[in-house]
């Protein structure tokens, strides 16, 4: 079975996509982050669906979506005056929020703790879909577990075009990396996963942040395991953007750089540059594409420029890193 491709533009795609998720089926579907690989948030069976067909360990919870404030309260028991402000701030968009969870979210759905991890996206298809389907939508990232998350409808078709029914084609995403996560369970807010919603951002709202170690091997706060989102080809992250590596007995390399200005390259089989002008939204929203690019070179090894850790650059090297663990 192969799954089917429908544009997200026709109101009759959304129409059978809802459909589909309240019938207990999976949907890939577009988000301002990623491709969102979605199931009812309320249904134990359609999420166990969701872990088989990525793949994913149990251990490692889904973000459950929602399209208004009304089914926010479905998903979580309290708002802390944090909460509220971060949601005024930020809703609809790439912030997911942990909270504590209604008894109805399935344990499955949050891997068995006592909270759960919401997020309100801003997509217009995203949105549409949530409503149609009339519950809110789990859902992770449209790959196979550990793979560079997709970008386009076509990423989600290779890695999951037989796992699946349905992919809602809404062309490419516009950040391009995954929401930034923050767990509001504990004394102070801390950062679970970098985002494209930056700390300063956040700090500016709600004052101090705590900062979770980023990668462990045995999370407790799952999703952040070290070695995810990662390539076939094993990936080396160079010490510094002037940095070029010595390439030992022929090998076959690929490079990755964030602006134009650096592109050298004669000694590499394939160079993808994120941005003409090394911007970081830029380089965000063409980070996957790029990577997954180099991946199908079959090359021995790619290479990639580090950037400046500020702002967006803090949320590149998080998934760089996890890219680059072996
Ligand atoms: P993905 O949807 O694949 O981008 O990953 C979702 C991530 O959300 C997980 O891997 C976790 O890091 C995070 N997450 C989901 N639920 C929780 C929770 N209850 N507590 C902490 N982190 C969570
Ligand atoms: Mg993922």
């Amino acid at each position: 079975m192969k799954a089917r491709i429908l544009p997200a533009s026709a109101s009759e795609s959304i129409r059978v996509a809802g459909k589909t998720i309240r019938l207990g089926g999976l949907v890939a579907f577009p988000t301002e982050t990623v491709y969102g690989l979605g199931c009812d948030a309320l249904n134990p069976e359609a999420a166990s669906k969701v872990f088989e067909a990525k793949q994913r360990p149990q251990f490692d919870p889904l973000i459950v979506h929602i399209a208004d404030r009304m089914q926010l309260d479905k998903v979580v028991t309290v708002l802390t005056a944090i909460a509220r402000q971060l949601i005024d701030q930020f809703w609809p968009g790439p912030l997911t929020l942990v909270l504590p969870k209604q008894p109805a979210i399935p344990d499955l759905v949050t891997a068995g703790l006592a909270t759960v991890a919401v997020r309100m996206p801003s997509h217009p298809v995203a949105q549409a879909l949530i409503r149609e389907a009339g519950t809110p939508i789990a859902a992770p990232s449209a790959n196979p577990f550990g793979y560079v998350s997709p970008t386009t409808a076509h990423h989600v078709a290779d890695g999951l075009g037989s796992a699946i029914d349905l992919i809602l084609d809404g062309g490419p995403c516009s950040v391009g990396v995954e929401s930034t996560i923050v767990s509001l369970v504990g004394s102070q807010a801390e950062l679970l996963r970098p985002g494209s919603i930056t700390p300063e951002q956040l700090s500016a709202v709600i004052g101090p942040l705590r900062r979770s170690s980023p990668v462990i091997d045995q999370p407790t706060a799952p999703g952040q395991l070290a070695r995810h989102y990662a390539t076939q080809t094993p990936v080396t992250i160079l010490t510094s953007a002037e940095t070029r590596p010595v390439l030992l007995n022929n090998e076959r390399a690929g490079l990755l750089i964030f602006s134009q200005a650096n592109a050298s390259g004669e000694r590499f089989a394939a160079i993808e540059v994120l941005s003409t002008t090394g911007d970081l939204r830029e380089a965000a929203h063409n980070l996957f594409a790029a990577l997954r690019r180099l991946d199908a070179h079959g090359l021995d090894r790619i290479y990639v420029e580090p950037c400046r850790e500020e702002g967006l650059g803090m949320a590149i090297m998080d998934r760089l890193r996890r890219c680059a663990a072996r």
